[in-house]
């Protein structure tokens, strides 16, 4: 008997069928190859990264793992520990993850119902749609204000009309750079809805929501060893939120989703709080010297920044030509086509001589 060959698509969950993909940045040997230069010759401030690297005990401690033919605990103590004596919360509040990204994965699939709705304050980032579509839910767009602030009223009114499940707040947020006040955080959490607040820029002059969460058992804060610890390759992020939610996602995580060298990554850098302090202290001293060049530029229009990032006006209608024309001098910043970013780029900040480059590449524009 002839068998019709099964289209494996057909067995796929129909909703995935049209899911958009998160824009991810592209590898530096793909970027450095589209400009046509050698690799070192890239600068690279279009994701955010930590131009210092890692801490070097991270370094001495990934030659050191000495037995990755054993599985890592599934329970993360060492992790825990050391992380809540960081964030001074208790262990029990802790959950660590592959990239903060799974934490929003794995808190979306744990409180998500088909259909469920995300309050989304955009412009943000782009996980919170993308994992909301992926776990069968969704989200409802509630544009923040003229300066970017979150629409609290809006949002609350939005939760409240859609049933809401989850209010996500990047704080500061991404990519317009700013943190939200600690008040109007207060005020989301009245909605008694899940709300989390993604501090992944946190260390860079974030406002630390963690202190709330003995009053609140709806908040879940996000924090990631990708910017602060220069660790975006290794993937190791954390949650921190309610002993019960955190013992639930424990229970329902891979067991072994963070891998010994993301723990041992962690650990190093923890232990190297000091260095890693001194470092984002001297990318905000940076940022605000990359601003004032900036700002002596026609035409363009840094916004004040709470993060390793600005945000930065350009002449109207010019952004995507202004991102392409530093793409092509092997500069390159990051730029979103959606209409209310359309005259901006967002800038990571880098070491001195990428400001410098940058700076020249865009006079020369
Ligand atoms: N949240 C925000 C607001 C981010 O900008 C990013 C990284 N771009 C993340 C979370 C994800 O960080 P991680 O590398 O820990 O997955």
């Amino acid at each position: 008997m002839s068998q019709r060959p099964i289209d494996p698509l057909s067995l796929v969950r129909p909703h995935l069928l049209e899911l958009e993909p998160y824009a991810a940045v592209d590898p530096p040997e793909k970027l450095a190859a589209r400009a046509g230069i050698a690799e070192s010759e890239l600068v690279k401030l279009n994701a955010n990264e930590n131009p210092y690297g890692p801490s070097p005990r991270v370094i001495e401690a990934l030659a050191n793992l000495h037995r990755v033919h054993i599985y890592p605990d599934p329970g993360q103590t060492a992790m825990r520990e050391a992380v809540g004596r960081h964030a001074g919360v208790d262990p029990a509040r802790v959950v660590v993850g592959n990239g903060s990204d799974e934490l929003i994965d794995l808190l979306f699939r744990a409180v998500l119902p088909p259909g469920g709705a995300v309050i989304d304050s955009v412009p943000t980032f782009g996980m919170y749609p993308f994992t909301a579509h992926v776990c069968g839910g969704r989200t409802v767009r509630v544009e923040r204000g003229p300066r970017f602030e979150v629409d609290v009223d809006a949002a609350l009114a939005a939760a409240e009309r859609e049933d809401a499940r989850v209010i996500a707040v990047a704080s500061p947020n991404n990519p317009t750079a700013n943190a939200t006040p600690l008040a109007d955080v207060e005020r989301l959490l009245s909605a008694g809805r899940l709300v989390i607040v993604d501090e992944a820029y946190y260390e860079f002059g974030g406002v630390n929501a963690a202190d709330l969460l003995p009053a609140h058992p709806n908040l879940a804060v996000l924090r990631t060893m990708s910017k602060w610890g220069g660790l975006a390759g290794l993937r190791v992020g954390y949650g921190l939120m309610a002993p019960e939610l955190a013992d639930l996602l424990l229970r329902a995580k891979p067991p072994y989703n963070v891998n010994q060298a993301a723990e041992a990554a962690l650990l190093a850098s923890i232990a190297d709080a000091e260095l890693l302090n001194e470092r984002a202290a001297r990318i905000v001293a940076e940022r605000e010297r990359m601003c004032a060049a900036l700002a002596e530029l026609d035409g363009l229009d840094p916004w004040p920044s709470d993060s390793n990032f600005v945000l930065c006006g350009v002449p109207q209608g010019a952004g995507k030509a202004l991102f392409e024309a530093l793409a092509r001098q092997g500069v390159f910043v990051r730029y979103f086509s959606e209409p209310r970013l359309a005259d901006f780029l967002r800038i990571s900040v880098g070491m001195s001589r990428d400001t410098d480059r940058l700076i020249e590449a865009l006079s020369v524009r």
